[in-house]
């Protein structure tokens, strides 16, 4: 990273925790409205360097948006983004830098379906980064290694299964070398035994420390992988904390009944 902090991306497997209060990524007072219907209503969200915040709550809470504000692809009304030092939602940030900083996953998988796995990823290294072919090559091969698809370089979007392509389009993110990566429910598309590959995927970027935003209704990976989990509903944050206090013992009869309800 530009700022001459550790990178996220540590061989150790440890996780790195800074734990200074002084976060990577911060929300300030965040609304944002379709029409009539405030969808969010006010978001205070600060995440720290390495640490795995885990977005739940009903369909329809804001989960989505809160991420897609994130990383610019929807605008927001008022409030403030920070990653970094840099205001993402600053009237003159370029989309383009913000998005290679913070990676998003989503739970449409949209590969390019004429370009192979490798091609898929190679793309945006050269186009949006400049990077040279030979390089671009090469990085492509090592992201596809790092999330267990070396030998499907070379394979299109058809021939490979959910789980592969949802596992590609990580890679592609990761090719980026982003600061923050974002999950909108990764795994909600696929069959249990496919989710299970590409949640292992996402435990080993936990356990690499990769500062994390993800949206998902897997508990189990709630119950090992977050630091924090944030309970949304109807735009507002109910109540946030470690996945045991809200899990087991929870502040708020919503969140309770939340828990109840998915499990
Ligand atoms: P979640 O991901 O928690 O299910 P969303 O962020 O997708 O929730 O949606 C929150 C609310 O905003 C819903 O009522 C949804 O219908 C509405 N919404 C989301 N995106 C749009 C959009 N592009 N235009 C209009 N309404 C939207
Ligand atoms: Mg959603």
């Amino acid at each position: 990273p530009a700022d001459g902090t550790a990178s996220a991306r540590t061989d150790s497997g440890s996780r790195p925790r800074a734990g200074t209060g002084d976060p990577l990524l911060r929300i300030e007072d965040l609304h944002k409205s379709y029409g009539n219907e405030e969808v969010l209503q006010g978001i205070d969200l600060a995440v720290e360097r390495g640490d795995v915040e885990v977005l739940v709550g009903p369909s329809g809470s804001g989960k989505s948006t809160l991420l897609r504000c994130l990383n610019l692809l929807t605008p927001v009304d008022s409030g403030h983004i920070y990653l970094g030092d840099t205001e993402v939602t600053a009237p003159d940030t370029d989309p383009n830098e913000i998005r290679q900083q913070i990676g998003m996953v989503f739970q449409d998988i949209n590969l390019f379906a004429h370009l192979t796995a490798r091609q898929n990823i190679t793309l945006g290294l050269r186009k949006v980064k400049g990077i040279p072919k030979d390089e671009a090559r090469k990085r492509a091969d090592a992201e596809l290694e790092r999330v267990g698809l070396a030998d499907q370089a070379d394979s299109y979007p058809a021939q490979l299964s959910g789980g592969q392509k949802q596992r590609v389009g990580i890679a592609r993110a990761l090719a980026m070398d982003p600061e923050v990566m974002l999950f909108d429910e990764p795994t909600s598309a696929l069959d249990p035994e496919l989710s299970n590959e590409v949640l292992e995927v996402m435990d080993e970027l936990v356990e690499g420390g990769m500062t994390m935003v993800v949206v998902t209704h897997e508990m189990r990976f709630a119950r090992g992988g977050a630091t924090n989990i944030t309970f949304l509903s109807d735009g507002q944050i109910v109540e946030r904390g470690p996945p045991d206090k809200l899990f087991e013992d929870p502040d708020r009869e919503r969140t309770a009944q939340f828990f109840q309800s998915i499990r």
